[in-house]
C-alpha cells in the first residue's frame, strides 16, 4: 500500500478498563479518516493516571482492536515510558516564565480558574514538589493570555475560544505529582508526528488548551475533527467510568456497523469485518459526520 507521509493519525484510550461501545466509535472514526487518506494510524496508551488504570486493560484494549479489524501501525506508545519527554518540555515552559504553582483547591473557584495564583509564580514556580519545601502540595499551571484560540475543525466548522475567560490558566502537573492530559498529549502528539487528531467532541474544549501548549512549545498544529459522542439510554456520554457495558464480542459486524451510522456512515451488509473494513474505508466521507452535540445509542439499531 502506498502510504500517505503527509497524514499521521490515532487512537489514545486511556486504559481505566476495555473498549465500550464509545471507545469502539473513536478507534473507527481515527482509522477510518486515516486510512481514508492513506495516512499511518497509531496506537497510544494514555496510562498516566495508575490510580484510575486497570492493569490487563491495554491486553484487552489491543485484542479487542484486533478484533474489529483495526490494524495499527508501529508499536503502541505508552505514556508511563515519556515522563522524562513531559518533564522537559515542562522546563521549557519554565524557562519561559509561564508556570506558577497553586494550591487553589477545585472547590474554591468556579468553572474558569480565576488566576488567584499567577503573582506567587516566581516565588514558587521553581519548587513544582512542594513537599520538598514543606509546603503544601502545589499543582504547576500554565499562564494563559487575553487572546482567542480559533482553528478549523474537520466536521464542526470554525471554532472560537477566549483563552484567558472561557478556558483560564490551566493545570499541568498535578498536586498528587502526575503530569496533566493536556501536557502528555501536546508532547506525543508532535513526538509521534500526528498530523490529523478525530475524536469524540467531549474533548472539544481541551483543544484550545492543546493548541496553547503546541503554540508555547513551537510545535506544529496538529488538524482535529471533533465528532458527536454517544449517548445512552440516559442521555449521558458513554464511558467507562459510568461502567458502559464492554462492547460484546460475538458479532463484530454489527458492532461496527452501529459504529458507523453512529459516524453517519452507510452501514455495510457482510460478515467479514475485512471486507467491512474495506468498504468503510472507501466509503468514508466527512460530510455524512452529524452536526448534533450527541448520537442517541437508541437511534443506532439496524
Ligand atoms: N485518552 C483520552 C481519553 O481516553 C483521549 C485523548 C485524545 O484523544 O486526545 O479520553
Ligand atoms: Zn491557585
Amino acid at each position: 500500500m502506498q502510504v500517505n507521509s503527509t497524514y499521521v493519525g490515532r487512537f489514545a484510550p486511556s486504559p481505566t478498563g476495555p473498549l465500550h461501545f464509545g471507545s469502539l466509535v473513536a478507534a473507527l472514526a481515527s482509522f477510518l479518516d486515516a486510512r481514508h487518506h492513506n495516512g499511518r494510524w497509531l496506537v497510544r496508551i494514555e496510562d498516566l493516571d495508575p490510580p484510575r488504570e486497570i492493569d490487563s486493560a491495554p491486553a484487552q484494549i489491543f485484542r479487542q482492536l484486533e478484533y474489529f479489524g483495526l490494524e495499527w501501525d508501529d508499536d503502541p506508545l505508552f505514556q508511563s515510558d515519556r515522563l522524562e519527554a513531559y518533564e522537559a518540555s515542562l522546563a521549557r515552559l519554565e524557562t519561559k516564565g509561564l508556570l506558577f504553582s497553586c494550591t487553589c483547591s477545585r472547590r474554591s473557584y468556579g468553572a474558569v480558574y480565576p488566576g488567584t495564583c499567577r503573582h506567587l509564580a516566581r516565588a514558587l514556580d521553581s519548587r513544582i514538589d512542594g513537599q520538598r519545601t514543606g509546603q503544601a502540595a502545589s499543582a504547576t499551571r500554565i499562564r494563559t493570555e487575553n487572546r482567542e484560540i480559533q482553528f478549523a475543525d474537520l466536521f464542526q466548522g470554525t471554532q472560537r475560544f477566549e483563552l484567558e475567560t472561557q478556558i483560564g490558566d490551566f493545570i499541568l502537573k498535578r498536586k498528587d505529582g502526575l503530569f496533566a492530559y493536556q501536557l502528555a498529549v501536546v508532547v506525543d502528539d508532535d513526538a509521534q508526528g500526528i498530523t490529523h487528531i478525530i475524536r469524540g467532541n467531549d474533548l472539544l474544549d481541551s483543544t484550545p488548551k492543546q493548541l496553547y501548549l503546541a503554540d508555547q512549545l513551537g510545535f506544529k498544529r496538529p488538524i482535529y475533527g471533533h465528532f458527536p459522542v454517544v449517548l445512552g439510554e440516559d442521555g449521558h456520554k458513554l464511558s467507562k467510568q459510568a461502567k458502559a457495558n464492554p462492547i460484546a464480542l460475538e458479532n463484530p459486524c454489527a458492532a461496527l456497523n452501529m459504529a458507523l451510522k453512529a459516524l453517519g456512515q452507510t452501514p455495510i451488509s457482510t460478515s467479514s469485518v475485512t471486507v467491512l473494513l474495506q468498504q468503510a474505508v472507501q466509503n468514508w466521507d466527512r460530510q455524512q459526520i452529524p452536526k448534533v452535540a450527541g448520537v442517541s445509542i437508541n437511534s443506532l439499531s439496524l
